[in-house]
């Protein structure tokens, strides 16, 4: 069973690196057959969870630590400015609390898994592996096999699964704050690629234009409503509610809305955030 587990794996990859869509043709083929598997050979089964959210059970002691804090200070977070306010709406939330977030989050990724679930550039702070994968096959029949929690299939954009780089467990000195809202960004950025229909499936990025800093790299949303307008509002209405962060973690904030901002190529095109496969 294993190595038809593996054989399946290098199938999807193959199709995934090469672009084709061979489910289109062959759909009950494939069928039960698409397992997104964890390329690490260490067995492990303890599971972590925090809250709702299972993690994949190779996350280190430390790394789950940083994220069980992530969340702990995200309970009690005060978002505050207009960016609050458009945040709470763009995000259809009836109140716009640290738990309302949570919950929000909570229904948007179900699992979250670390490097050592497979290849992740070094720089990536974060990937949503579930709404990519899902957005190649466009049917809901895509299984991930979740260390510590056994093969899941994936049979709806609410079933979530994102990826977390070796980056965005970076805290510094002097920066703790700063950069657990940033971790906080990054997990919400991730959930927004969770929903959206049609054209706007997963809220992908697009390739940034002629003259943008990132030009030619999938760092862009065509839309006002992506995953890049949410991390920078939350920058914001964090930012703004943040009495005890340091003068420096500010700039830090500050910093990092503006370049959330430069991704995001349209002030007036807003794209259809329902869910495709609720
Ligand atoms: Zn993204």
């Amino acid at each position: 069973m294993k190595i038809l587990l593996r054989a399946c794996v290098l199938l999807s990859f193959i199709s995934l690196l090469s672009g084709c869509n061979p489910a289109r043709d062959s759909r009950n083929f494939y069928r039960d057959m698409l397992v997104l598997r964890s390329v690490s050979d260490r067995e492990c089964v303890s599971r972590k969870d925090i809250g709702r959210i299972h993690l994949g059970c190779h996350f280190s002691d430390e790394n789950y630590a940083i994220l069980k804090g992530d969340f702990d200070y995200l309970r009690r977070m005060e978002l505050r400015g207009p960016a609050a306010e458009k945040l709470q709406q763009m995000l259809g939330l009836q109140t716009l609390t640290g738990e309302s977030l949570l919950d929000w989050f909570e229904d948007k990724i179900q699992f979250l898994l670390d490097e050592t679930f497979g290849y992740l550039d070094a720089s990536v702070r974060g990937v949503n592996l579930s709404s990519s994968f899902l957005n190649v096959y466009r049917n809901p029949f895509s299984i991930f096999e979740i260390p510590g929690h056994g093969l899941v299939e994936i049979n709806s954009q609410k079933v979530g699964v994102a990826q977390l780089g070796a980056p965005f467990f970076k805290i510094f000195v002097g920066q703790e704050k700063s950069d657990t809202i940033k971790q906080i960004a990054t997990l919400f950025h991730e959930a927004r690629h969770s929903q959206g229909r049609g054209a706007s499936f997963g809220f992908q990025h697009i390739p940034c234009p002629e003259g943008h800093r990132d030009v030619g790299k999938f760092y862009c949303d065509p839309c006002n409503n992506g995953a890049y307008t949410i991390q920078k509002l939350f920058f914001d209405s964090a930012l703004a509610g943040c009495d005890e962060c340091s003068d420096m973690e500010k700039i830090e904030l500050s910093f990092n809305s503006y370049i959330s901002k430069e991704s995001v190529l349209s002030d007036t095109i807003e794209c259809d955030a329902t869910l495709e496969i609720p």
